[in-house]
């Protein structure tokens, strides 16, 4: 408990000892009114400068207006009929103080737990200064300096390891509990704690570029996005209290007037008056106004301690809606690692051939690209490159040496007017053309990701109807992977735009309510993340455009993760619902009862407090998501 939490907590039982004691008292008219103020106005005087601050500024129809409304008017109405009975505006309070501390005690619970998890800031950098170390702020660590991260710490920038051998403690950003071992030449990211050894790491990025930051950037924006169960509840007070205020304004007039008549209705003013009071404590919409956010705040904490980062609720809903999900290959479903398997028709040395396809794609950042700098196996001499052009989907040409080089699929040979020879090999084929001439192909093929078929059908127990998968690799290798995945159908040798096109056809066909993921982790998935339902991309081997382009990451690029997410949202959205439901229908069930006069306002206060509790302790359950 915090300070504020304590100083409400003794208000709470100082009230209450005062409250119990004067039980018993025998004083009688004004100096009873005189004492009984003394616990109200202690447990209830923030309540009532609330209330007058509402009022002046003409935004009166919250919970602290319909408290005070309430509990004045019930001393009032005790003053008027000169029954002594103060208790029950002080217990009304009272509860009401306890309810509104068990909220924020809650509401910090999650929080923290929240924060524990994603408790992977790191505070300094260790930086190599006249041979001692020195500790500096994360921030001021300019790109390919050399840090050194101990044994126990955390790795505070995204780099490559230089020297030293470790394994890696993952868990605090992708949930997965064994450690990753490392040793020099691999890329690290920030966020991970090193458990074994000392590694001496080059910085890649700048702190603020780096996976940590990144990542609690997200999550601390991620509440911000407000979901369409929650613009229903802000919406829903903005009717509800008005009209309830309205309702019991008439119940308190209108059946006394009615009498007049003759109707033959019980009572007199004081009976409605007080039924009017107690409908207005009865109709306080607290249990919904706290326990919505705090489901999908607690349930995007449970997803990011998974691994999953959600970017805010209102995707946490549609996700839950997934019944189409959309793959991107390379990198997703397959690790985006080729091997060099064949080179064929060269016309000159195959270690030649590789060395011009190393050097044309020195530059760029896709996996193929990656593979073949891989395969090369020396530094590449970027000063040889120039004139570097990168076409989505195709390939890319430069000058090497002042040679113009290209090397890509078929379409980048057929844009270049070279002729190719076809390969009969299944993989992915890398043409190569040197100063206009054909030059033979480079045959690649990639590893299907461990999880990727459970992946599948894992989604299809989830209930998501369809699996396709978008390629812009040749339709032999399309096809092998999909067939042995399991997904539905195929589109191969699409470029970027045609993604695009493709996914808006998959959603001109499906209805409204099912919606449509796509999942991809390139620069060119960019624009059909943003175009699908829901984008989630991958997280570790993701390029930087995909992710700021999704909705939701995976950290640990495990396509397993996908039906998770759903499974995830599902829970949440399960929970959001059934408080809905239940607060809303006690209180309707509660407001029938004290229109009738059966429920009094002990009744109310308690159905109140009871309802919030009981929907805060479920909106908690959403944090718990480690076994779906
Ligand atoms: P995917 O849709 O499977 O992720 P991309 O759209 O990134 O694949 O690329 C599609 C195809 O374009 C690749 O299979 C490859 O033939 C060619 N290609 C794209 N970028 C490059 C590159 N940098 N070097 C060589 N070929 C490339
Ligand atoms: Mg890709």
């Amino acid at each position: 408990m915090n300070k504020k939490q304590k100083r409400m907590l003794a208000r709470i039982v100082v009230a209450f000892v005062l409250m119990a004691g004067l039980h018993f008292t025998t004083v009688e008219g004004w100096a009873r009114f005189a004492l009984y103020l003394v616990p109200y106005l202690v447990i209830g005087y923030d309540i009532l400068i609330k209330a007058a601050k509402g009022i002046k500024n003409r935004q009166m129809f919250d919970e602290s207006f319909l408290m005070a409304v309430a509990t004045v008017g019930a001393i009032a109405l005790a003053l008027y009929s000169k029954s002594g009975d103060y208790t029950e505006a002080v217990a009304v309070m009272l509860f009401y103080q306890v309810g509104e501390l068990f909220q924020s005690c809650a509401v910090d619970k999650s929080r923290r737990s929240i924060s524990e998890l994603m408790d992977i800031r790191p505070d300094y950098a260790n930086v190599e200064r006249g041979g001692a170390l020195e500790k500096v702020d994360p921030d001021e660590v300019a790109i390919g300096s050399v840090i050194v991260v101990q044994p126990g710490e955390k790795v505070p920038i995204d780099g490559v390891v230089v020297d030293g051998a470790s394994s890696l403690n993952t868990s605090a950003l992708t949930g997965e509990s064994v450690p990753r071992d490392v040793k020099q030449g691999d890329e690290i990211i920030s966020g991970c704690i090193n458990m074994t050894g000392v590694l001496k790491v080059r910085t890649t990025k700048e702190f603020g570029e780096s996976t940590v930051s990144k990542i609690l950037d997200l999550v601390e924006n991620a509440s911000s996005r407000k979901s369409k169960s929650e613009d229903f509840i802000t919406k829903f007070a903005r009717v509800y209290t008005p009209a309830v205020c309205a309702a019991a304004l008439a119940l308190a007039v209108l059946p006394p007037l009615v009498r007049v008549f003759g109707m033959g209705l019980p009572a007199a003013w004081d009976t409605w008056i007080y039924r009017a009071l107690t409908f207005l404590v009865i109709s306080c919409p607290c249990a919904l106004v706290i326990s919505i956010p705090l489901s999908f705040f607690a349930g995007i904490g449970g997803a990011s301690r998974e691994g999953v980062l959600v970017k805010g609720s209102n995707y946490l809903e549609t996700l839950s809606q997934t019944k189409i999900v959309v793959f991107d290959k390379t990198g997703t479903l397959t690790k985006g690692v080729f091997e060099v398997n064949a080179v064929h028709h060269n016309e000159m040395a195959q270690a030649k051939l590789i060395e011009y396809a190393a050097l044309v794609e020195s530059y760029s950042s896709h996996p193929i690209s990656k593979s073949l700098r891989r395969a090369y196996g020396r530094p590449v001499d970027n000063s040889r490159v120039t004139e570097i052009t990168e076409i989505g989907g195709e390939g890319v040409t430069a000058k090497v040496d002042g040679v113009p080089v290209a090397a890509g699929n078929a379409k980048l040979m057929t844009r270049l007017g070279v002729p190719y020879i076809n390969c009969h090999s299944v993989g992915t084929i890398i043409h190569m053309a040197v100063n206009g001439e054909y030059a033979g192909h480079i045959v690649i093929s990639d590893v299907v990701k461990p999880h990727a078929k459970e992946a599948i059908t894992a989604l299809k127990a989830a209930g998501v109807h369809k699996t396709v998968m978008l390629t812009g690799d040749a339709k032999a290798v399309a096809d092998q992977v999909a067939a042995s995945l399991g997904i539905d159908q195929v589109y191969a040798e699409l470029l970027p735009a045609d993604k695009v096109a493709k996914v808006e056809e998959l959603l001109k066909m499906k209805s409204e309510k099912e919606k449509l993921a796509f999942t991809g982790d390139g620069i060119n998935d960019a624009p059909v993340l943003r175009r699908a339902d829901i984008g989630i991309a991958m997280g570790a081997m993701g390029s930087d455009a995909a992710i700021e382009a999704a909705d939701v990451v995976l950290m640990d690029d495990d396509p397993m993760k996908i039906s998770k997410a759903v499974k995830i949202s599902r829970k949440c959205l399960g929970i959001v619902w059934q408080n809905i439901i239940f607060a809303i229908g006690v209180k309707l069930i509660c407001l029938a009862l004290g229109a009738l006069g059966i429920a009094n306002m002990w009744l109310a206060i308690f159905a109140d407090v009871g309802v919030m509790i009981i929907a805060v302790l479920n909106a908690i359950r959403a944090l718990f998501v480690k076994k779906l």
